[in-house]
């Protein structure tokens, strides 16, 4: 009767250290645990930024065949644009525009959109075939 009992407590430790883990991964922004080496794939990053890889990205953007998707995201967690200083803004403008130059449209999505699923404020970096070639 004994045995049985741990052995039944054991079994709900094992259980609730699963649901621990499985609660901390999804609680936590996984935006704001990009440094601390998830799988996300950093391109580049600034003082305030980084480059990722999109891990979802989008096969097809107005008809034409997505050949990368890239996410800027804040090192700090923000919602919005507003909430980063002008320092912050204006560097992020500087990196929308050096992927301009090579090509790539940028948007994001407003906390209104039902589309955004990450609270943490990002700008997609889209480039997609060239249909002139
Ligand atoms: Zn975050």
């Amino acid at each position: 009767m004994i045995r049985h009992t741990i052995l039944r407590a054991r079994r709900a430790r094992k259980i609730d250290a699963e649901y621990k883990v499985f609660r901390h991964k999804h609680r936590n922004c996984t935006f704001c645990t990009i440094s601390t080496g998830d799988d996300n794939e950093i391109v580049s990053e600034t003082k305030h930024f980084y480059i990722i890889k999109n891990r979802f990205p989008y096969e097809v953007l107005d008809g034409s065949k997505v050949t990368d998707h890239l996410l800027v995201v804040p090192k700090d967690h923000f919602l919005e644009l507003r909430d980063m200083t002008p320092s912050e803004r204006k560097t992020l403008v500087e990196v929308l525009a050096k992927y301009e130059k090579k090509g790539y449209s940028f948007f994001g999505r407003s906390q209104a959109d039902t589309g955004r699923s990450m609270i943490h404020q990002h700008t997609h970096l889209i480039k997609t075939e060239d249909k002139s070639k």
